[in-house]
């Protein structure tokens, strides 16, 4: 796994499936799971029955006899499918919002819909991947963006705002410089960890290395690949359609792959693409309340979006605040209560009462409509009859608590006075008060506030919580980032002495377990304190700068250059022996030679001497292997300099 992947997802912040999502996940990790187990798991939610239903019944399975029940839908797209369809659903819902300010997590879902819509009718069209793997594939393949705002809202932040305009590649660099990692990698990761078929994680990952060989891969991979690059080209297509929308314009989340690095949809194909996959996607929108088009304003969305974001701005540089700092009280404005009863003039009362209070109130008629308003609009706190044709109240408090959105409501249920059995069965349902009926509204309000006080607490316990994430991340990257810094060389940007004695060591122990060769090249500028002496200490620098660039790039990818200090460097070649060792230390030595160093008055050539050593029985540890390549140096300086020499230290047999 990628190391730093780790770390993020040790950081406890990445964006994960929750609720249903999170328990298809671990159920389905055995490989023995039952279709059935996997249609039951997903029958507690109805949101993502909905959703699943929607999916089967699409184009992509046209002509199929249309899908009723959850058992059909998922026969028809298949355990793996559903799985990832699961996943991948509750991972909208539950990310929908963030703190990483130039963020766009609006434009970031429609967007990954709409890659998710026309990578699920190419596939369609072709026949060769599976359609809703490929609606899977394509709805995550960004993911790894999402997560590095989560973890790093700040920085990312700052980033997006410096390279907002930026091209995929530059972007992928930006990522790579900043977090050690870009989103392709992180995305392709997540997915992994998520126990998503390699095709698919493959896939992903080669969106990041456009000039990747795919020959020897798989070749669903490959067809997989191809299928994500055709559908970023149509959704973004599809994107340009919100043009009136001002944040549709922005060429940030469009172009995200450079034009060069795939295959493009021709114009004449694109045209019957579009008209599928944008009716579905506008669908999928409405669904999920996600903006795709001009028209439609997903005003509560959009309310409710900037009030999480309001909460979490609020929380300001994470360095300065304390994390016991308080967030404001809320205000009842700020509160939305739903009100659920079945007589419209009860219903009329609870809602006059509690509007005079302040507080922003949706009502229902009955425990259906309720549940609706709840996934639609997930007000804060609920205060249901009991008694209720279709879905009493008692019922809808149970479903709630199965349902990702509805878990953490409020919800106040109404009795009958006087019977003890009622109460403790709303109890036992998962409500968390009740007030008798007929009530008084002033008991009805002091027991709202109650809640309202409980909702506040929720609210700053997950404040601190995102915090914490946060402050573990942050220290990460700067733990990292100082780490980094203490190995490294100001001058050179080489790796640095301490770095080479910890690598050196590390490349000792493998040697000496796997009894491959170990062998280390010591480099040093012949007469430099001449050009100190005679042109000046930054002229000096400027020499060692670019003789360190040289080295660096005639070594070959794995043999690790560092300054060992002053005038001198350390390749150390890892697998090779005394012969390759010899051989590389020529080819540094001529390149150098070769190249004229130009700095402010002056503009000459240097030389180097060498000296190689390899590990054997007569070399004791790294010092003594340090000790004879630096005599190797010095019997090269004594020869002339300009030279390579090997240590005369060897085996006695070899001589
Ligand atoms: P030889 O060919 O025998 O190696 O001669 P030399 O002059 O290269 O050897 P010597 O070890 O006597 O000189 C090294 C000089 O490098 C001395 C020191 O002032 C200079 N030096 C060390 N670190 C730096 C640096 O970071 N920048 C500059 N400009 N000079 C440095
Ligand atoms: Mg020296
Ligand atoms: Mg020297």
């Amino acid at each position: 796994m990628h190391k730093k992947f780790e770390e993020l997802k040790q950081s406890g912040a990445l964006p994960t499936p929750s609720g249903v999502g999170l328990v298809i996940l671990r159920r389905t990790q055995d490989e023995n799971c039952s279709l059935e187990d996997l249609v039951q798991c997903i029958q507690v939610d109805p949101a993502l029955s909905g959703r699943l239903l929607k999916l089967a019944n699409s184009a992509a399975w046209q002509g199929a006899e249309r899908a009723t029940t959850i058992h059909q839908a998922a026969t028809r797209l298949g355990t793996r499918a559903v799985r990832g369809l699961a996943l991948s659903f509750t991972l909208v819902s539950s990310n929908r919002t963030g703190s990483c300010t130039h963020f766009d997590y609006d434009r970031y879902w429609s967007y990954s819909l709409a890659c998710a819509t026309a990578a699920q009718v190419l596939a369609g069209e072709r026949g060769v991947v599976d359609p809703a793997e490929a609606f899977t594939c394509a709805l995550l393949s960004r993911i790894g963006m999402l997560a590095l705002a989560t973890v790093h809202p700040e920085g990312y932040s700052k980033m997006l705002e410096a390279h907002g305009t930026s091209t995929s590649h530059e972007l992928i660099a930006t990522e790579t410089h900043e977090f050690d990692i870009n989103h392709w990698e992180v995305a392709s990761a997540m997915m992994s960890d998520w126990g998503l078929p390699d095709i698919l994680t493959g896939a992903v990952l080669s969106l990041g290395t456009a000039g990747r060989d795919l020959t020897n891969e798989d070749p669903l991979l490959v067809a997989m690949s191809i299928l994500l690059r055709e559908s970023s080209q149509v959704a973004d297509t599809m994107m340009a359609t919100m043009r009136d929308r001002e944040w549709a314009l922005g060429a940030e989340w469009v172009d995200l792959l450079s034009p060069t690095a795939g295959p493009v949809v021709d114009r004449e194909r694109l045209r019957p693409v579009l008209e599928q996959a944008m009716p579905m996607w506008r669908e999928w929108g409405t669904m999920f309340r996600i903006p795709t088009s001009a028209t439609e304003p997903a005003a509560t969305n959009e309310a409710q979006a900037t009030s999480a974001l309001r909460i979490l701005q609020s929380i300001p540089n994470l360095h300065e605040r304390d994390s016991r700092d308080e967030l404001p009280p809320l205000t009842p404005a700020e509160i939305k209560v739903l009100a659920i009863d079945d007589d419209p003039r009860i219903l009329r009362l609870l809602s006059h009462h509690l509007k005079q209070a302040g507080y922003q109130v949706r009502t229902a008629e009955n425990g259906e409509e309720g549940l609706q308003i709840v996934l639609d609009e997930s007000p804060q706190l609920v205060v249901t009859d009991w008694v209720m044709p279709e879905l009493s109240g008692i019922e809808l408090c149970r479903a709630l608590r199965r349902m990702d959105a509805g878990r953490r409501t409020y919800v106040i249920i109404l009795t009958a006075r006087d019977d003890e059995q009622q109460v403790v069965d709303a109890f036992g349902a998962g409500a968390d008060d009740f007030v008798t009926k007929p009530f008084n509204p002033r008991i009805l309000l002091a027991r709202v506030q109650a809640g309202q006080r409980m909702i506040e607490l929720q609210r700053q316990v997950e404040a601190d919580k995102k915090l914490r994430m946060r402050q573990v991340a942050e220290m990460g990257l700067i733990t990292r980032k100082l780490r980094a810094a203490a190995q490294t060389d100001v001058l050179t940007d080489l790796p640095n002495r301490r770095y080479a004695i910890t690598r050196l060591e590390q490349e000792w122990n493998n040697s000496q377990r796997t009894g491959k060769p170990l062998s280390v090249v010591m480099v040093d500028i012949d007469h430099f304190k001449r050009i100190n002496d005679t042109y000046g200490h930054d002229v000096g620098d400027v020499v060692l700068k670019q003789t360190a660039a040289v080295l660096r790039a005639r070594t070959r990818r794995g043999d690790i250059v560092c300054r060992l200090g002053g005038e001198e460097f350390l390749v150390i070649n890892v697998n090779s022996d005394m012969e390759s060792a010899v051989q590389c230390a020529e080819r540094l030595r001529v390149a150098v030679e070769g190249n004229t160093i130009t700095a402010e008055g002056f503009s000459e050539r240097v030389t180097i001497s060498l000296g190689c050593a390899v590990r054997s029985s007569v070399v004791a540890d790294i010092d003594d292997l340090l000790k004879a390549a630096d005599e190797a140096v010095y019997a090269a300086k004594a020869a002339g300099r300009n030279l390579t020499r090997e240590s005369q230290r060897r085996l006695p047999e070899t001589g």
